[in-house]
């Protein structure tokens, strides 16, 4: 990787890439975890070098990668030497240094998606003030500072009441519920307190959680990819249905939602729109990811165009490719830590020894270093003919229960 570790002249990138493709294209992508890994993977197929900056040594992307920057996306010197590398820079995650994107651009860096989203996107609570303004359906919500903000807002929307910290927010982790009022205190100390910066959104009473991954090109072209039903586990993304089993309207209702959303936001990639559908049959926006995303893992074995080459023809210009599924059902089961160390392989080893001897079923195993409770260490993606099957196939990987935390 001598080339990547010297510092690039990309004012001739653009003509390269109308004359010769996009081998040689180098994408930076802040952030080296799963999602990073499986660029790196959907990236080697096409002749595209991802570079990727992490801290971790040896995180997930970091054997895939052409080029690992061991360092913090957080960290502005990083960063901007991190972009020098890079043709273009990404993210697979949106807790970065939103200043130095800003900076980056201003140098005429190209980041895709643009800083302005992901400025939006990191801080929940600005996310939820800006999709209001455009009119797109979202659970009530309120910035929370003081016990008598939390009162009077448990007072307007009831209880149970959903309280979150507005920024570095992932899997659950940043989300407290009250279920009176006596309860505030504890949820938001739970939190870190009111300086850590919360907010409160009314609660949803969803009788499915939905979303949609929508990818933007560089030409502003917007292609959704099919409803799927994500069913979670304290809080983690655990299984996703593929596709949702809703009627029409409500897969046209949560697509044009989902599109909406990300038509009001700056620049080119997947991102991912997750929803929740009432039993009044309302869509309500839950948040929305600026980059792939887990509900979108399935794309890799049952669609058209996976939503990791997705990204990567987004963020280098080129167009996008067909989302739609290529199966007719894929379920996937998120691999999560059930205990520390050893003990947490070892039940992990036993259930993918099971997965690799079911028909349609693929493993991904994303080589983390350590082993945690509810950490994501890998997937698994059954693909079938209908949605009957692939249950089943789930169901006898599991050995006989869906374990759906319902
Ligand atoms: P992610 O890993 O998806 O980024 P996160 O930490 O950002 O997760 P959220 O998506 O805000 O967390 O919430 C996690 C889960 O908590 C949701 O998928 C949903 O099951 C539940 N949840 C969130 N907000 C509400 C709400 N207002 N009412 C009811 N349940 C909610
Ligand atoms: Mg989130
Ligand atoms: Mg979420």
């Amino acid at each position: 990787c001598r080339a990547s570790l010297e510092h690039r002249d990309t004012s001739h990138r653009k003509n390269d890439l109308s004359v010769h493709g996009v081998v040689e294209t180098v994408v930076g992508v802040l952030g080296g975890g799963q999602l990073g890994r499986m660029l790196c993977q959907a990236a080697s197929q096409m002749g595209i070098k991802v570079n990727v900056l992490d801290p971790m040594e040896n995180c997930p992307a970091s054997a895939l990668s052409h080029y690992h920057m061991v360092g913090s996306y957080d960290d502005s010197a990083t960063v901007e030497e991190f972009a020098k590398r890079c043709d273009v820079v990404t993210v697979e995650i949106e807790h970065v240094d939103v200043a130095t994107l800003v900076k980056l651009e201003r140098q005429g860096i190209n980041c895709q998606p643009k800083a302005s989203t992901i400025r939006i996107i990191q801080d929940k609570y600005l996310q939820k003030v800006h999709f209001s303004s455009h009119a797109i359906p979202l659970p009530e919500f309120m910035q929370i500072d003081d016990p008598e903000t939390a009162k009077r807002a448990g007072n307007l929307f009831g209880y149970p009441l959903m309280i979150k910290s507005k920024r570095l927010a992932y899997d659950g982790r940043g989300n407290a519920v009250a279920k009176s009022e006596e309860e505030i205190s504890s949820a938001v100390k739970a939190l870190g307190g009111y300086d850590r910066g919360l907010y409160v959104e009314q609660w949803a009473p969803f009788v499915k959680e939905l979303a949609v991954i929508v990818a933007r090109g560089q030409d502003d072209s917007i292609l959704c990819y099919p409803v799927v039903e994500t069913i979670h586990r304290e809080n983690i993304c655990h299984i996703v249905k593929a596709p949702a089993n809703v009627p029409w309207n409500i897969r046209k209702l949560a697509t044009d939602v989902a599109h909406k959303a990300v038509s009001s936001l700056e620049g080119a990639g997947v991102f991912a729109v997750e929803l929740f559908l009432t039993k009044e049959d309302q869509i309500l926006l839950n948040e929305v990811a600026p980059r792939p995303h887990n509900s979108g893992h399935h794309s890799i074995e049952s669609c058209f165009t996976s939503q990791y080459e997705q990204h990567l023809r987004a963020v280098v210009g080129l167009q996008l490719g067909d989302p739609s599924m290529k199966t007719p059902a894929a379920i996937m089961y998120n691999i999560l830590g059930e205990d520390e160390g050893e003990p947490g392989f070892l039940l992990a080893h036993q259930l993918i020894g099971r997965a690799l001897g079911i028909s349609g079923a693929t493993v991904h195993w994303y080589d983390k270093p350590e082993m945690r409770r509810h950490r994501k260490m890998g997937h698994i993606t059954i693909v079938g003919h209908s949605v009957g099957i692939v249950e089943a196939r789930l169901k006898s990987m599991l050995g006989g229960e869906i374990s759906d935390g319902q």
